[in-house]
């Protein structure tokens, strides 16, 4: 089985690379961190690295401040990318392809639909129907076997909490919630999670939250809800991009809606669209698919060459 073969690499390899994807989610870097704590229990070396900086909400997290933002590939008998199906979306793509024609220990850990990573990976343990990568890493520690810390417990059941959308979205199943009681038990401490992942919001975030609800706009064909977030608004707010995190959940919270889209300029003057859907007919990521993004049937996201055009509360695209 796939899950034991890899059980059989990193008991027989010493020194790992684990890679979380850029603009990094709850999940990436909870599945990484619970990683690192649980092979360095069991004398391994380990290495994190992550393209971007690491949002505030996540700075609770055990071990995030061994995260490097670069380093050297040549120097590891493995790397685990966790959570990212997307090459692109790991930041180091170009390294990444040198590195697989040289190893054959390239790990995929994911739970999105499948994409370009498989290509180049070794071993790919890629599993749609798990709510979050932090669920399959949690599958595969059990199985090592590790002693379970409350530090290891916590991380996990952030990443569960935060792609579940706190147990709300329907990737919650009876085996994620068996989980979550689990964790709960090996000292996992959800008061903490909650506390800076769903209650800790800034002033400027929630003016920024309002500056997005303010523009809602539902087409009344498609019943798609969307609004807009220009770089000058982030300015005006005195907010960061991270800040935008869960704005476009709130937003698909509308029963009566299909879809809801949030764009926002990037810092590299880009327009990044993110998508949500509770349809079961509406699959949001072969939207971001036609856009050149990807992501899951319910939740998605996509980046375009583009600028946003205000005109008082209404805005246009202007693709490049
Ligand atoms: P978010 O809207 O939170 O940025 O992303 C929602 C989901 O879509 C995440 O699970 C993320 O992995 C996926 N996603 C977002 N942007 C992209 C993208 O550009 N490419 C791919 N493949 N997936 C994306
Ligand atoms: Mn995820």
């Amino acid at each position: 089985m796939l899950q034991d073969k890899l059980i059989s690499k990193i008991k027989n390899l010493q020194n790992f690379l684990l890679m979380i994807h850029e603009e990094p989610d709850g999940d990436t870097l909870s599945a990484t961190v619970a990683c690192y704590l649980a092979l360095r229990s069991i004398g391994k070396k380990v290495s994190m690295v992550c393209k971007d900086d690491i949002p505030r909400p996540f700075l609770f997290l055990p071990a995030v401040k061994f995260i490097k933002k670069d380093i050297l590939f040549g120097d590891f008998d493995c790397i685990i990318i966790i959570d990212c199906g997307d090459l692109k979306r790991t930041g180091f793509a170009e390294r990444l392809k040198k590195f697989a024609k040289v190893s054959k220990n390239l790990i995929n850990i994911d739970h999105h639909p499948k994409n370009d990573l498989w290509k180049i990976a070794n071993l790919n343990l890629v599993d749609q129907n798990a709510s979050s990568a932090s669920e399959i890493v949690w599958e595969i520690l059990k199985k090592i076997p590790i002693a379970v810390s409350s530090d290891i417990a916590t991380a996990i059941l952030t990443g569960i909490y935060t792609d579940t959308g706190g147990f709300k979205h329907s990737n919650t199943t009876s085996q994620t919630l068996k989980i979550a009681s689990e964790l709960l038990i090996y000292g996992a401490r959800l008061k903490i999670i909650t506390r800076n992942v769903a209650l800790n919001k800034s002033v400027s975030a929630l003016k920024l939250w309002g500056v997005a609800l303010s523009r809602l706009h539902k087409n009344q064909e498609l019943q798609i809800v969307s609004s807009v977030i220009t770089s000058e608004d982030l300015e005006k707010c005195r907010a960061v991009h991270a800040d935008l995190a869960g704005v476009v959940n709130l937003m698909n919270s509308i029963p009566d809606s299909s879809a809801a889209i949030l764009f926002y300029e990037t810092s590299e003057g880009k327009i990044r669209a993110s998508l949500r859907t509770e349809k079961e007919k509406v699959d949001v990521a072969k939207i971001a698919k036609l856009f050149g993004g990807g992501g899951h049937k319910k939740a998605a996201g996509f980046t375009v060459e583009g600028k946003l055009k205000m005109n008082g509360q209404d805005w246009e695209i202007i693709l490049k």
